[in-house]
């Protein structure tokens, strides 16, 4: 990471887990054991149904409460989902977007990913962005290309200014709720490769200040070594994240990277 130029961002994913009152619990027992000044930026993503409760539990604390998806039409006959200004209407400001499960389970494409990277860009939103490759693909030897197909279309018509306002999440979908972590060099290669593409695509200046973010089971254990990796920026963290003393060892491994 490097903090003189970007913002350190340590994320959880809750994905379908814990209901208002579970959410209400955690905060209650996180609140005590957060580091006053952690130097990143605590977020936690959960299912828009619950953001309103964990708002109100979680006032404060330094943790901002984001949404795990949204759609990418601003209003309409979409049953069950969720619009961008309904997000920034409770006052949240960070969403995930496209996630490897939201693309498996739910058709998302990267076509639709850059849609909701339009729609959440235009309603104030930060989006973060997950990308990353099958184990099939790596053992292809495409991982390469297929990331810098997927980050060029996610942020086709995203100017430099606006991709300032852009997370990016490399999760490896063989890593991802599999306790098979990237090894630190590996999710170095590709966000460093990443953050290579926004400089050609862009400019210097707008490549560093963007947060490349690693995900695929980031844990207590192996978080201050990915970490201190020089482009990855902070962590989407999934089943750690829903653990009090796990979630904060991440942060406090984040805090402690160039302290
Ligand atoms: C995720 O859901 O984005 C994730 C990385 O999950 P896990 O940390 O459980 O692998």
């Amino acid at each position: 990471m490097n903090r003189k130029y970007r913002k350190t961002i340590i994320a959880g994913n809750w994905k379908m887990n814990k209901t208002a009152s579970e959410t209400a619990a955690f905060a209650n027992e996180i609140k005590p054991m957060l580091p006053k000044n952690p130097g990143c930026e605590m977020l936690l993503c959960m299912p828009a149904v619950n953001i309103p409760a964990a708002q109100k539990a979680f006032k404060g604390s330094k943790i901002r409460i984001g949404a795990e998806t949204m759609h990418y039409e601003a209003s309409g006959a979409f049953t069950g989902e969720v619009a961008a200004g309904m997000l920034t209407d409770i006052g949240v400001k960070y969403v995930i977007i496209g996630h490897s499960e939201r693309r498996q389970y739910y058709g998302e494409t990267d076509l639709t990913v850059n849609k909701k990277v339009r729609a959440a860009l235009d309603a104030g939103l930060t989006p973060i962005v997950c990308v990353g490759e099958s184990l099939e693909q790596r053992e292809l030897g495409v991982t390469d290309e297929l990331l810098a197909y997927q980050v060029m279309t996610a942020l086709s018509g995203v100017s430099s200014q606006e991709l300032r306002h852009v997370v990016i999440a490399y999760e490896p979908i063989w890593a991802i709720g599999t306790g098979k972590t990237a090894t630190s060099e590996q999710a170095q290669e590709v966000c460093g490769n990443i953050r290579t593409l926004l400089r050609k695509s862009n400019d210097a200046r707008t490549a560093r200040a963007v947060s490349i973010l690693y995900g695929g089971s980031m844990n207590a254990k192996n978080a201050a070594e990915l970490l201190r990796m020089p482009d990855i920026d902070g962590g989407l963290i999934g089943g750690a994240s829903l653990k009090t003393a796990d979630f904060v060892t991440i942060i406090e491994a984040a805090a402690a990277v160039e302290a």
